[in-house]
């Protein structure tokens, strides 16, 4: 899953439907931002992405063990990449979440990646 999704929704300054970016961390969504007027909204919570990410880490050997039922073959040939690409995937999670935290308390300006 990409962390950043595009959608069309009413934006609250705008007042009408533009196209809006979404960036999710994990499964939570963080930050959203209207394209037509660039007005932002953050709902980034380090506390509620860490206790969401324990519960991910919780149900994730049950989540394998599903997709390994359900396609060994599959779940062996794409598992060293899944897991290699994992680290990589979490410290983007957390990048996001600090970067829209910091966002958030007025610090350090969002460079739109
Ligand atoms: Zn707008």
């Amino acid at each position: 899953m990409t962390d950043l999704h595009l959608t069309t929704l009413t934006c609250l300054r705008c007042t009408t439907e533009t196209p809006h970016e979404l960036r999710y961390a994990g499964r939570l969504l963080v930050a959203s931002r209207c394209n037509a007027c660039g007005h932002e909204m953050t709902t980034a919570d380090p506390h509620r992405y860490l206790l969401d990410l324990g519960h991910r880490a919780a149900s994730k050997p049950r989540r394998m063990l599903r997709r390994l039922r359900r396609d060994p073959g599959a779940f062996l040939w794409t598992l060293p990449a899944a897991i290699a690409v994992k680290p990589v995937k979490l410290a983007r999670e957390l990048a996001i979440v600090v970067r829209v935290t910091e966002q958030r308390r007025g610090g350090w300006r969002p460079d739109r990646s």
